[in-house]
This record gives structure tokens, sequence and C-alpha cells, in this order.
């Protein structure tokens, strides 16, 4: 079985507990206006064996101590599913910790194989970091170009299966730090039993040279990072750490 990658970190600290090896999966089926990983939308990328990948991850494995270890994502690494099982399955046969870092979009919950495909994940996964793009269906098309639903049930389905999750939220000015649809947000995470931590991701525009390497126009352009007081507004709302 192979993957296609975009690329690897060997020493990441941001995507996931500890230090971990990570790796970004080729290919994403969302367009989020603020992406700054435009180059790992299309079909390029560099194919590996899982086996490849996991002999690589795990020269690394002294500097993973007891919280770190190997963290997928994209792109959207669960367009490449069956890779990730795979490599997730040789990883934990050597008891390296495991951690996805997706948006659910590719769960559909009313798709048995689909639902069986996610459960074999799951067991294989240690941690899931999900993205919600945005707690309104109608906000999050405009923002990514589909639907929140995959994404909603995705969360759901871990937490009915006992998986840990942190909830991640990009905070983009006037897209998605009203402090209504943060609050709804909080009132969903509150349905759910498994959510261990949640992140407020600051808007920011690093990305916006790899647009113009691809030749592409930056969405964003006149959007600019939030403020610290929102971004700290924002994390009360959603660890739900009372009044703001
Ligand atoms: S899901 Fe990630 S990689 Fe895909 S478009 Fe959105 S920000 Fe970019």
């Amino acid at each position: 079985m192979t993957g296609r990658i975009h690329s690897f970190e060997s020493f990441g600290t941001v995507d996931g507990p500890g230090i971990r090896f990570v790796v970004f999966l080729q290919g994403c089926p969302l367009r989020c206006l603020y992406c700054h990983n435009p180059d790992t939308w299309g079909h390029g990328g560099q194919e590996y064996t899982a086996d490849e990948v996991f002999v690589r991850a795990l020269k690394y494995r002294n500097y993973f101590g007891d919280k770190g270890g190997v963290t997928v994502t994209g792109g959207e690494p669960l367009l490449q599913i069956d890779f990730v099982i795979e490599l997730f399955k040789l990883l934990k046969s050597k008891g390296v910790h495991t951690c996805v870092d997706t948006s659910g979009i590719t769960f559909r919950g009313s798709d048995a194989e689909c639902v069986k495909k996610h459960e074999a994940l799951a067991e294989v996964t240690d941690l899931f970091l999900l993205d919600i793009k945005h707690i309104d269906e109608d906000a999050c098309k405009k923002l990514t170009g589909h639907s929140n639903r995959n994404t909603l049930d995705f969360a759901k389905f871990l937490s009915e299966n006992g998986k840990k999750m942190w909830i991640r939220q990009v905070l983009v000015p006037g897209y998605t730090d009203s402090e209504d649809s943060l609050q709804r947000t909080r009132a969903f995470l509150d349905t759910l039993d498994t959510v261990e931590k949640v992140e407020v991701l600051p808007y920011h525009t690093l990305g916006v040279v790899k647009y113009e390497k691809l030749g592409l126009e930056y969405p964003f352009k006149d959007v600019e990072a939030p403020t610290k007081e929102n971004v700290l507004k924002a994390k009360r709302i959603l660890r739900g750490e009372g009044e703001v």
C-alpha cells in the first residue's frame, strides 16, 4: 500500500502532544479560504509505502518520550484512510502514539462501509485532532466549499466510540469569531463526552507566499490576524470557562 505524501516534519510540536514525527499527506477536498497549505490540495506529492514511512518515523522514536509520537495531517489525511490504517497498525505494533489531524469530511454516517472503515481507523488511533471549521452549515460552505455535517457526525462518532479528541477552531475575524457562533460551538461540544482539549488557532497570513508561487489569488488579502484579546475571548468561550 502506498500513500501520496506532501512532506515530513521530524520534530513537530504543534500537532498533538509532545514531540512528533508529522506526515503531511497530499490532497484535500476542502478549499478553506484561509488555507495556509494550498500546495497540498492537488495531485502532487511523492509515493511512499506505509512501511517506508514507518521506518522513517521510528528513527525519531527516542525523541518521542512519554507523550510524543506520530501525527498524520495534510491536506486531508483521511482521503487516504487505507494508507493511514496500515501505517498506524505498524506504529501500534511498536507502541507508538498515533494521532490524526482531520476535518472529518470523509465520514458518512449513513454509509455502513464508510463507518466500518473509520472504526478500523479508530482502533489504531490514540488521538484525533478534529477541525471544526464553522458550526453553521451555510457559513461552513462559504468558508470551505463544503457542509459541516460530516465533521459534526464524526465528532459524535468519536464520542460514542470513546475516542479522545482535541477540537481545533481557526479564529478568523469576521468569519469564525462571532460570540454567538462560538457559544453554539461550545454548546455542541457539551454534547460530546471525549473532548480532552479545545485549541484556538489564530488565523495568520504565512501561507500567502505559497499562493503567489502557485499563481493563485489569495482570498483573504484584506483579513487581518485576530487581536490577542479576541483570541483569549474565543478560548474562554470555546473552553466553557464562564462569563466573558
Ligand atoms: S482542510 Fe486544511 S488543507 Fe484542506 S483546505 Fe482546509 S485548511 Fe487547507
